[in-house]
C-alpha cells in the first residue's frame, strides 16, 4: 500500500511499526552463523495471479523453487500432499493411479456436506489416513479437533492420485532472490516514503497529522474489542544451526503425530543459499504470543463480521491484511487485497480531495 500509494500518486505516507524492522512477518535476516532466515517461520511464495507476480517482480529478481514437504508417519518420511508414492510406501503397494482412485473411493466415507476440516480429508481419502496425517498435526496447530476448523483449512492442502509431490501447484512459484527484505527496502525506497519504527502506532496518532491510516494489525485490537476477542493463533519458533551443510531430507518434515512442534523447516533449501552449515526452524503451536493466523471457524466469522460492519462505517481507516481482515491469507492474496483496495483508493478520490489529503 506504501508503495503505490507514494509511487503510484505521489501520496507522502509514514509506515509505522512496533517491530524494528520492515516487512511483517515476511521479514528475513541472515543469523549469527550467515544463514539467510525467515524469522516469522517459513514464507513461500506461489500465485496464479499474473498481476500479483509481475508487480512484485519490478522489485526483485526471482529464484524458482518448487516447495515440497514430507510428513513423518509411522517411521517413514512421506510426501504430503498425500499422493500415489504416498500410499505406494505407507502400505507397501504397487498401485497405479487408476488403482489408488478405486482405493480412495473404498475408504472415502460419504459426506452430503462439506462443512469442517474432518469432512474435508475424510470424504477424500478416508478415517485412516486421516488420522494418520491430518488429524493430530491439526489438533496441535490450532488447539481444535479438525471438527470444529472450516473445511477452508485443511482444504489448503490437496489429495493427488499422481506422482505429483509439489506442496503447491501455482503457476508462478519463486523466492525472491536476495530475500524478502530486500523486496521491501527496495519497494520502500522512495522519497515520498518514511518509516517509524519501534513505534506503536497509537503513540504517534494523536501527533501527527494525516488524512488516510492503512490498519494491518488486528481488527478487534483498533476497535478496542468491543465485541469481544477474535482468537489468533500464535507460534514460537526455535531457530537451530547445525555444523553440517545438509540437516534433513526435504525442505519441510512435518511432524503430525509426534513432537510438541508440528514441523522443522531447513532454510537452505528455500534460499539455495550455498554454506558449510545449515539452520532449522521449529515451530512450536501456541494460544498466546504474537498474532499469525485467524482462526477459521463460524463463531469467530461472526464476530468478525460485526467488526467488519464497523470497519465498513469507520471513515479513513482502511483495513488491510491477514490480522485487520481475519482471512486466512497467503501471501500472494495479500498483495492482490492491497492492489484491489489502493484501485478502490485512487478510483473513489476525486483530484481534489487527493490534493486535500496528500
Ligand atoms: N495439515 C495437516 N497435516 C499436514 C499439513 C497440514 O493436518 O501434514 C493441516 C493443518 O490443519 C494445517 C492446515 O492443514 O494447519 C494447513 O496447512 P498449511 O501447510 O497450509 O499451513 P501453514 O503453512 O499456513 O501453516
Amino acid at each position: 500500500m506504501a508503495e503505490r500509494l507514494a509511487a503510484g500518486s505521489g501520496k507522502k505516507v509514514l509506515i509505522v511499526d512496533k517491530r524494528p524492522h520492515i516487512g511483517g512477518n515476511a521479514y528475513d535476516h541472515y543469523d549469527e552463523a550467515g544463514i539467510l532466515v525467515h524469522k516469522y517461520g517459513p514464507h513461500i511464495f506461489h500465485t496464479n495471479s499474473r498481476e500479483v507476480f509481475d508487480y512484485l517482480s519490478r522489485f526483485t529478481g526471482w529464484r524458482p523453487y518448487q516447495h515440497r514437504v514430507r510428513a513423518c508417519v509411522d517411521g517413514q518420511l512421506l510426501p504430503i500432499p498425500i499422493n500415489l508414492d504416498t500410499i505406494n510406501l505407507l502400505y507397501g503397494l504397487n498401485l497405479t493411479s487408476f488403482q489408488l482412485d478405486e482405493f480412495f473411493q473404498s475408504v472415502a466415507e460419504p459426506r452430503s456436506q462439506i462443512r469442517t476440516s474432518e469432512d474435508v480429508i475424510v470424504s477424500k481419502v478416508g478415517r485412516e489416513l486421516y488420522e494418520k496425517f491430518f488429524r493430530n498435526y491439526t489438533r496441535k496447530q490450532w488447539d481444535l479437533d479438525p471438527s470444529e476448523l472450516d473445511a477452508s483449512v485443511t482444504a489448503r492442502v490437496p489429495v493427488r492420485t499422481n506422482r505429483d509431490d509439489r506442496y503447491f501447484s501455482d503457476t508462478y512459484q519463486a523466492m525472491p532472490l536476495h530475500g524478502y527484505s530486500r523486496m521491501f527496502e527496495r519497494m520502500l525506497t522512495h522519497p515520498n516514503i518514511k518509516i517509524m519504527l519501534n513505534t506503536d502506532y497509537r503513540e504517534i496518532e494523536q501527533v501527527i497529522p494525516f488524512g488516510e491510516m492503512i490498519y494491518t494489525g488486528p481488527v478487534d485490537e483498533y476497535f478496542d474489542f468491543r465485541f469481544g476477542k477474535l482468537p489468533y493463533r500464535s507460534l514460537e519458533f526455535r531457530f537451530e544451526t547445525y555444523e553440517r551443510p545438509v540437516f534433513q531430507d526435504a525442505p519441510v518434515v512435518n511432524y503430525p503425530n509426534e513432537n510438541p512442534y508440528t514441523r522443522c523447516t531447513e532454510f537452505k533449501y528455500l534460499t539455495g543459499q550455498e554454506h558449510a552449515k545449515t539452520t532449522v526452524v521449529y515451530e512450536y503451536p501456541r494460544g498466546d504470543g504474537d498474532p499469525y493466523y485467524p482462526v477459521p471457524r463460524p463463531e469467530n466469522a461472526a464476530i468478525y463480521r460485526e467488526y467488519q460492519a464497523l470497519a465498513e462505517r469507520t471513515p479513513g481507516v482502511h483495513f488491510c491484511g491477514r490480522l485487520a481482515t481475519y482471512k486466512y491469507y497467503n501471501m500472494d492474496q495479500v498483495v492482490a487485497q492491497s492492489l484491489t483496495l489502493y484501485k478502490t483508493l485512487i478510483g473513489a478520490r476525486r483530484p481534489r480531495a487527493i490534493a486535500q489529503t496528500a
